[in-house]
């Protein structure tokens, strides 16, 4: 499967079938199915998601022994901009655009929908949530923990899903996110108080995987705004990351997070001390 040949993991969703009455219908059966084509198939791969593999042989049984299945593509590594006209995901793309300038040129799948997938790729050791109409209506972001269905499957309104040929990977290079749109997406590493019992919460129970990197952030800017040196907050950082974050970042990516909060810091305690 080529999808893997570009470094993406996939793995099997349930397709969608011409009915003897015409219609396109989900594989799995049920007439109900509020998901049709686009839900994992359990039968080959029972956990989903977390089955999504880059392996040849594997992938190639599944596909085999279930031809008209879907193909599921795992988010996370990359990122993917779901932009659904149906509630006016083009119109707000437009905006957003208008504002920030075009989006780099990059990976795009024409979904079967009539919608568009964007693909991105996340800074090193950042990890971009899934959100829905976080970055305006008809705009969700796929990330950590989510999937995408990928080019080749059949989508519920018979058209198939297909590389835009003008973002085909073989001829355009994955463009990394563009800043504004981390941002957005986000929490405010220096946002809004917090009850001190979530803090407490936090640092007793530790985080996990998903969480890790916005939790470093969050807790770095917290100690800067009450004036902790920059470099004893990575030394508090560092021992957090490594007692409480499962698994543990890299002491790099520790080094990077704090380095780029207390840039943040130190341009918010200019902006309000008025040096220029
Ligand atoms: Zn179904």
């Amino acid at each position: 499967m080529r999808l893997i040949g570009y470094g993406l993991r996939v793995f099997p969703l349930q397709g969608v079938w011409r009915s003897p009455t015409g219609q396109f219908v989900c594989t799995c059966g049920s007439e109900k199915c509020q998901n049709p084509g686009k839900h994992p198939l359990a039968s080959l791969a029972p956990r989903g998601l977390k089955n999504a593999t880059t392996c040849q042989s594997t992938v190639e049984r599944w596909f085999t022994r279930a031809p008209a299945a879907n193909v599921g593509l795992a988010t996370g590594l990359i990122i993917v901009l779901d932009v659904d006209p149906r509630h006016g995901g083009d119109e707000s793309l437009r905006q957003l655009e208008a504002v920030h300038g075009p989006l780099p040129l990059t990976w795009r799948v024409l979904t079967g929908g009539g919608g568009e997938h964007i693909f991105f790729r996340p800074p090193a050791g950042v990890e971009v949530r899934n959100s829905a109409g976080l970055l305006g209506p008809g705009l969700d972001v796929r990330g950590v923990g989510g999937y995408v269905v990928a080019p080749s499957s059949l989508h519920a309104s018979g058209r198939t899903y297909e590389w835009s040929v003008d973002h085909h990977p073989d001829e355009t290079p994955l463009a990394p996110m563009p800043d504004w749109m981390l941002e957005a997406l986000g929490p405010p590493a220096t946002g809004p108080a917090r009850p001190a019992s979530e803090w407490r919460q936090l640092v007793a129970e530790g985080v996990v995987s998903g969480a890790r990197n916005n939790t470093v952030a969050r807790l770095t800017g917290l100690l800067l705004r009450k004036n902790v040196d920059a470099l004893v907050a990575l030394e508090l950082m560092q021992a957090f990351n490594a007692a409480r974050c499962q698994p543990p970042l890299s002491e790099e990516e520790i080094t990077r997070t704090v380095g780029s909060i207390a840039l943040k810091e130190l341009k918010r305690r200019e902006v309000r001390d008025g040096v220029r």
